[in-house]
């Protein structure tokens, strides 16, 4: 087949496999048709979420423990583990790490975040491993079916959130033994203290700020000194356990720094000298993790908008459907359109991260800062339409607005997007 432009193909909505082939490497091709593959995994996943997941919601966020039982059945089935985030990561369009994200938070955001909490730590150790260290490490992340593992990312802390540059976990190396020392407190840190693996984020040199930076692996079963600090009870993703880490004297082998300690060494040598730091290839990489954020929140909205929309044509007020009176159906219009908008900018970003393109707006943030936000209000919305019943627990709807509120803050706040947007559009360091 010609070439054609990516215009065209847009327009003829050629299946993503076929455009996907004839793309080149100077015309990568962007397109809505979702393969066959891609509409299996959607209905797998789909399947799963209605049949496992919400059932079990409310159970689980009442209780506020990790669900392990759910989570080995994902395992069981392929959808939790090393195998299956492999395959959701390779497809070349790079749509299915959003729809398989999208429906698991359709299903429930609680659970969702148990299942896939552990992908922040996979994905730091494929983004900053070596190739041994990603074969040793990520399958110790997920554990197997009988045995299931989670892992943990451990970058906050009390008083590092939004700038990570203050930072004050120390990794220091330790000569005689050939080890890293590492000591500091953690927070608020998904899935931290019930893993093995925690990839921990230190200084190695503080004079350096973010750029003495280095990540750890720190596993729990090798490992004295990483404990569990206190389990923070939370307003919402209940179901996702979150806790302080404290690392006191916390020994570890020369080779877990990621990277390995002299690509460390002569990086920080580098920066010592004055030269410039790779801060592009870091701003890449979270450009291109924060769309599947995104698509966790659209799945949430979604939820609430279809949730919305059967009880606006059920319930009857003044004598007459409520969704017959134009404020309840402009507010289920204007629902279903920003979240089709929000998806279509997860969906764009996500494609650009997997075919290499650049994020010169920073698209990535664009995504995860729209769906966070249409995630908040749709959900609050939703309650709304519902009336007394949906700021009641009876009802799931206001489950789904307390689990949708953290896509305006972890990953970076609405305003830290924000900023990366802006001082992307502008080429200004702006504040
Ligand atoms: C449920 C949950 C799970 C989490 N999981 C993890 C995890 O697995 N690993 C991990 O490392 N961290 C995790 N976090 C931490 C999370 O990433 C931080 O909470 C987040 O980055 C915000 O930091 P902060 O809470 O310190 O807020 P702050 O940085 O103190 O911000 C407070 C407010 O000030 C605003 N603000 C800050 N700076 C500016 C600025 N320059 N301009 C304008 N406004 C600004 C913020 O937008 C926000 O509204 C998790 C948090 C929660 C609640």
């Amino acid at each position: 087949m010609g070439q054609l432009n990516a215009s065209v193909r847009y327009s003829l909505g050629m299946e993503a496999s076929t455009a996907v082939e004839t793309a080149t490497a100077t015309e990568p091709v962007f397109t809505l048709a979702l393969t066959q593959d891609q509409k299996d995994v959607r209905d797998w996943v789909h399947g799963f979420a209605k049949d496992v997941m919400r059932p079990a919601a409310s159970e689980w966020d009442e209780k506020e423990v990790t669900p392990w039982p759910i989570i080995q059945e994902a395992a069981k089935i392929g959808l939790y583990g090393f195998e299956g985030i492999a395959q959701f990561f390779a497809d070349p369009t790079g749509l299915t790490l959003p729809i398989v994200n999208e429906e698991l938070f359709w299903g429930d955001a609680g659970l969702g975040m148990a299942i896939m909490g552990t992908t922040l730590a996979v994905a730091a150790i494929v983004g900053q491993g070596t190739g041994e260290q990603i074969g040793h490490w990520i399958p110790r992340c997920y554990g197997t079916p009988d045995e299931v593992k989670v892992a943990a990312f451990c970058a906050s802390e009390p008083n590092a959130g939004s700038d990570v540059s203050q930072i004050r976990t120390t990794a220091k190396f330790d000569d005689t033994t050939n080890e890293w020392v590492l000591n500091g407190q953690k927070a608020w840190a998904t899935n931290g203290g019930i893993s093995d693996v925690h990839v921990v984020i230190a200084s190695v040199d503080r004079e350096l700020g973010s750029r003495g930076h280095a990540a750890f692996i720190v596993p729990m079963s090798e490992c004295k000194g990483i404990t569990q600090g206190a389990k923070v009870s939370k307003h919402g993703l209940r179901a996702s356990h979150t806790a302080d880490v404290y690392l006191d004297d916390a020994r570890i082998p020369a080779d877990y720094v990621l990277g390995g300690k002299e690509k460390l060494d002569e990086r920080l040598a580098r920066v010592r000298e004055g030269k410039k730091a790779k801060s592009q290839a870091a701003m890449q990489t979270f450009e291109a993790s924060r769309p599947t954020v995104g698509a966790q929140a659209i799945g949430i909205a979604r939820a609430a908008y279809e949730y919305a929309l059967e009880y606006a044509k059920e319930r009857e007020q003044f004598g007459r459907k409520i969704i017959e009176n134009q404020s309840i159906a402009f507010a289920l219009a204007d629902m279903k359109m920003e979240i089709d908008a929000a998806r279509l900018l997860v969906w764009r970003a996500s494609w650009m991260g997997r075919t290499g393109q650049r994020f010169d707006n920073a698209e990535g943030s664009m995504s995860k800062l729209k769906a966070g936000e249409v995630a908040t209000w749709a959900t609050e919305r939703a309650i709304h339409i519902l009336g007394g019943n949906g700021y009641t627990r009876e009802y799931p709807v206001e489950r789904w607005h307390r689990d949708a509120k953290i896509y305006t803050l972890f990953e970076g706040t609405s305003e830290i997007q924000r900023i990366v947007i802006a001082r992307a559009i502008s080429g200004m360091h702006i504040k």
